[in-house]
């Protein structure tokens, strides 16, 4: 989501006539686009400014701006604490970036905006992809209200609030186009899409729509929220031709004390049953997930439940995440922290049970034909290029650059633990 806001800034500033400096030392304006989620990114973007606070001193004409989740939670306390800033800009002004910075210009005053009016972010037909681009994320919708106890996105992303079907419609066509292969549908729960437009519309009726268009060839969507998956979506994967065969499905926890606890509203029994249905329409789909470790209150039992429901999920892939407490959430005000040390020790032992995982996952696909759309040279070797399969496996195998922006036949040889190489046929 931040990379699809960044994006957008970048687009609307070259529109304003703004070009790309080289470098920091080159640049007249400088903008940090931060993420909140964890506490990791928001001390990097306070060390980053550290850094920015000294060219501000050798450059004072220097513009710098501080946008995002941080920016949104934090608005004016941040021009107290660095006064190297001229822009605190929050998760609405994604559209108001170029006309904030010329208000600066003109006034040299500093600017805090961080309104959430419910104005559209993501304006129709506002997005130029580049030549040659071949994948693009299109926001179908912003914020959440599902307040997961651990998470931060509700209070810096705001009210749920989807797009017009016709404005995302509008967009995906224009992407395709200027030839762009590949969407990735984009929300905090693409699975509730639709509820508060009117007439409301369902998730998968804007997929049905997004797959009529001409020249689109793949379909993709994150994230899911296990409560939300409808049989309509699963049907969905079974009917329509581009919706490429993978989803991202976070399960968090496999204890139901702890999902309990984590306000997710579903257990982990529930969750198993939507795999195993997944699985019953769409045999080769691929399921990957999310999962925190080091939830307050997370006993030893609990942790044991989740490595159990990971043994039988059959994830293709997870990504875990320590624990981190963010102001303001409920969990944040939960007694019973885990140790630093057992988080570690947890997240490593989670890491090596799912890569046992993964691996056989990806064996399983040895001696397959899969098209692969090849996005790049790979960055093994200049004769090899690296593109992925529907199941969002990276595939990398011996082929001419010209093939870069096509779709090929790959004869999976041999399988690693985050990715597949082949033969071309
Ligand atoms: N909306 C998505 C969902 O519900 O799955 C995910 C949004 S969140 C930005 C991405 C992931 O970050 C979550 O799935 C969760 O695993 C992780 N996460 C969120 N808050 C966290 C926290 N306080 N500590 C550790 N991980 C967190
Ligand atoms: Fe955060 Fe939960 Fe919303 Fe995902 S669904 S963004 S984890 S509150």
């Amino acid at each position: 989501m931040n990379e699809y806001d960044s994006l957008r800034i970048l687009k609307s500033l070259e529109t304003a006539g703004y070009t790309s400096a080289s470098s920091y030392e080159d640049a007249s304006v400088i903008l940090l686009n931060t993420c909140s989620v964890r506490e990791k990114a928001e001390v990097k973007v306070y060390s980053e400014l550290g850094r920015l606070k000294q060219l501000k001193k050798r450059n004072p004409r220097l513009i710098i701006g501080i946008g995002g989740c941080v920016a949104q939670q934090e608005g004016k306390n941040l021009l107290q604490k660095y006064p190297q800033l001229d822009l605190v800009f929050g998760t609405h002004a994604v559209p108001k970036v170029s006309q904030l910075l010329s208000r600066i210009k003109d006034t040299r005053k500093k600017i805090v905006y961080t309104e959430m009016n419910g104005a559209e972010i993501y304006p129709a037909d506002s997005y130029t992809p580049d030549e040659k681009q071949l994948t693009a994320f299109v926001s179908i919708m912003q914020g959440c209200e599902n307040y997961c106890s651990y998470c931060i996105v509700p209070f810096v992303r705001g009210p749920e609030r989807s797009r017009e079907p016709a404005a995302i419609v509008s967009e995906v066509a224009r992407l395709a186009e200027r030839g762009v292969k590949e969407v990735t549908l984009l929300g905090q729960n693409v699975n509730s899409y639709g509820k508060t437009l009117t007439p409301p519309q369902t998730f998968p009726e804007l997929l049905y729509a997004v797959n009529e268009i001409n020249g689109l060839e793949r379909i993709r969507f994150v994230t899911s929220h296990p409560r939300d998956l409808s049989p309509e979506l699963i049907q969905a994967f079974k009917n329509l031709d581009k919706l490429c065969e993978h989803i991202h499905l976070p399960l968090q926890s496999g204890s139901d004390r702890i999902l309990d606890r984590m306000n997710r509203t579903y257990t982990a029994t529930e969750y198993l049953n939507k795999v195993a249905a997944l699985r019953a329409a769409v045999p080769n789909i691929s399921i990957t997930s999310d999962m925190i470790v080091g939830f307050p209150g997370e006993a030893e039992e609990d942790f044991q439940a989740t490595l159990d429901v990971v043994g039988r999920a059959g994830f293709d892939d997870l990504f875990f995440f320590r624990y981190s407490d963010r102001k303001g959430t409920a969990a944040s005000q939960l007694p019973e922290k885990v140790p630093y040390d057992t988080m570690v020790e947890r997240l490593e032992t989670l890491k090596e049970k799912q890569q046992e995982i993964s691996i056989k996952k990806n064996q399983m696909v040895i001696g397959q034909t899969l098209p692969v759309l090849f996005e790049s040279r790979s960055k093994r070797s200049p004769e090899h290029l690296a593109g992925r399969t529907r199941t969002n496996k990276v595939a990398n195998c011996k082929a001419p650059a010209d093939l870069i922006g096509t779709t090929a036949l790959v004869k999976i040889e041999r399988a690693h633990i985050h990715s597949l190489s082949g033969k071309l046929i």
